[in-house]
């Protein structure tokens, strides 16, 4: 808009011409010219380091063709298509090896170097560089599909979801510019009318040349640059460390963060379920064919199970189980809540694990229990957490009492362990911890995404999560580390420091210079030089967020 700094310097800058000041007026253009100069190099540097992100795309594909190799670009890949990773390259789009073993280089998904051993049959991610031998791989995703893809879209589409302190920045650039031309004005001007109507004796030169002083200092760029590039740091420099986060004003709250909450499947623990028992004859049949219509992580264990059944009007009910018709008969397979909501007589069982009960036609049947295994850096996760400033730690699961209070105690530091909760409970309970301060939320499915909407800031499991989940969410780690979510919270601090830093210094140092300028104590070059001293000061202070 037309209020903006080159405004302010070109009427300041004609003003100096018109009073004489030739030399001042130089000065402001020179001054200005090389500040601008210097601010361009210092935003340019920081965005470089963001758009470094783009290298993590792979630019070609190598794919098969019936033993030829074709050089397409990954956007051109189709599912299924098979890919020759050769030693330094980047996995295109992301798949499963086919052939061969080697190490991935995991540094642009999680952000710390980590050689990630994968041989035949292991899913990739792509982004990875291959640091070992060929591989080939079958791809499960088309490029828009993929973690890569993904990345960058949300990373690029972050900036556009402004912060509070950004939009009121905005909002006060737009008033203040007119507001300090009024007052130049006024102090060019009004005042000497004033005080010929009085009678006294002035200057008018001296009176305009404080005028224009007033508006060369108060030139907002600082402000207006430095907020703004502050964020974009942040969410270049979290992108860096595994961390996607949304929009800039996510990092406001979570910098905020006073309660953090867990989901148990598949955020604190690995959701790679095994079978550890089972009860019941021909019980595995029925859970295996049910389970082939659901995404859950419990559902895995059973994918390589033959079984004789094949089930349709698969419904699944989130946080409860399986339902669905084998051979004309209506087939349960959940936790006990399902069992016992649909009248089936059935014990409620003790186990360290998860239990799967099976009901058919109104019938039990028996069950299954599955055991998983807790996330290496849960712990970790959660001490760093605590050290942040959270104070309350708690756990919101659907599983039974017994599995949930043992994942508790491996992990240690949680406060209180909800269990048996259904998620619109979740949602409930959430609600009730927002009453103790800004609530962090951090799931992986699709019964998360009723949660994460009602918490202040939701995290989602970007690998094994759901779709749902990672849409609803605000904040996504593609790589489900949990060490991310303390992190983000530190990031989010770190950023919300430099923020309210480069605010008191370019406010104080503005009405320092304005008043120094309107008293006749300020040349004009100087004030030049000081506007531009502080602009660059909160440019570098903003950048210092990606260290
Ligand atoms: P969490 O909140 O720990 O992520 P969920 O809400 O996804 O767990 O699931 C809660 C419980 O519901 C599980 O522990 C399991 O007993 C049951 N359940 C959910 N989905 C399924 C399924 N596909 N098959 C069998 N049981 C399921
Ligand atoms: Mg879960």
């Amino acid at each position: 808009h037309p209020f903006n700094e080159n405004f302010l310097m070109s009427i300041a800058s004609v003003g100096a011409f018109i009073i004489g000041e030739l030399f001042e007026g130089v000065m402001v253009m020179l001054l200005y010219a090389v500040g601008e100069l210097l601010q361009s190099i210092a935003v340019g540097s920081s965005r470089r380091s963001i758009s470094n992100l783009v290298s993590i795309r792979s630019e070609t594909a190598t794919v098969l063709v019936s033993d030829y190799q074709v050089v397409v670009p990954p956007e051109k890949l189709n599912v299924g298509d098979i890919v020759l990773v050769k030693a330094g390259e980047k996995i295109p789009v992301d798949g499963i090896v086919v052939e061969g073993t080697t190490d991935l280089d995991t540094k642009s998904l999680t952000g710390e170097f980590k050689l990630k051993p994968v041989t035949v049959g292991d899913e990739v991610l792509s982004g990875c560089i291959n640091m070992g031998g060929n591989i080939k791989v079958k791809t499960t995703r088309k490029y828009v599909d993929s973690a890569v893809a993904k990345i960058m879209e949300m990373v690029e589409n972050a900036s556009d979801k402004k912060s509070r302190t950004e939009k009121t920045v905005t909002v006060f650039a737009r008033f203040y510019t007119p507001i300090v031309c009024i007052l130049a004005v006024v102090i060019g001007f009004v005042v000497p009318a004033l005080i010929r109507a009085f009678g006294g004796t002035f200057d008018l030169a001296t009176w305009v040349h404080r005028a224009l002083v007033l508006l060369v200092v108060s030139c907002p760029c600082a402000i207006v640059i430095s907020i703004p590039l502050t964020y974009f740091c942040a969410i270049g420099s979290a992108a860096k460390q595994g961390i996607l986060v949304k929009g800039a004003t996510f990092f406001d709250t979570l910098a905020k963060t006073r309660v953090a909450a867990f989901d148990k499947t598949g955020t604190l623990t690995k959701g790679e379920f095994s079978i550890v028992k089972v009860e019941g004859d021909g019980v595995v049949d029925y859970v295996a064919a049910a389970e082939r219509g659901s995404s859950h992580p419990i559902a895995k264990p059973f994918e390589g199970i033959q079984t004789k059944y094949v089930a349709t009007e698969v419904k699944e009910i989130a946080g409860k189980g399986v339902s669905c018709l084998i051979d004309g008969k209506r087939v349960l397979v959940g936790n006990y809540k399902l069992l016992d909501e649909a009248g089936v007589a059935c014990e409620k069982r003790e186990a360290n694990g998860t239990l799967i009960y099976v009901a058919v036609d109104g019938k039990y049947m028996g069950m299954v229990e599955l055991d998983d295994t807790v996330k290496e850096d849960a712990t970790a996760a959660l001490a760093d957490l605590k050290a942040t400033g959270v104070t309350r730690t708690v756990i919101l699961t659907g599983d039974n009492k017994q599995g949930a209070q043992r994942v508790a105690q491996k992990i240690g530091g949680i406060d209180e362990v909800y269990c048996d909760i259904l998620p619109d409970k979740k949602a409930e309970i959430v609600e009730e911890l927002k009453k103790e301060g800004v609530v962090l939320y951090v799931g992986d499915g699709i019964n998360d995404t009723p949660v994460m909407t009602v918490a202040d800031c939701a995290v989602s499991m970007g690998k094994l999560g759901s779709a749902a989940a990672v849409e609803a969410s605000d904040v996504v780690l593609p790589t489900d580390n949990l060490k991310a979510v303390p992190k983000a919270v530190k990031i989010a601090k770190k950023t919300k420091a430099r923020v309210i830093e480069n605010l008191t210094f370019a406010i104080l140092a503005k009405v320092v210079f304005m008043v120094l300028g309107v008293l006749d104590l300020l040349p004009m070059w100087l004030a030049v030089i000081a506007d531009v001293g502080v602009m660059l000061l909160t440019v570098l202070n903003a950048t210092r967020v990606s260290g």
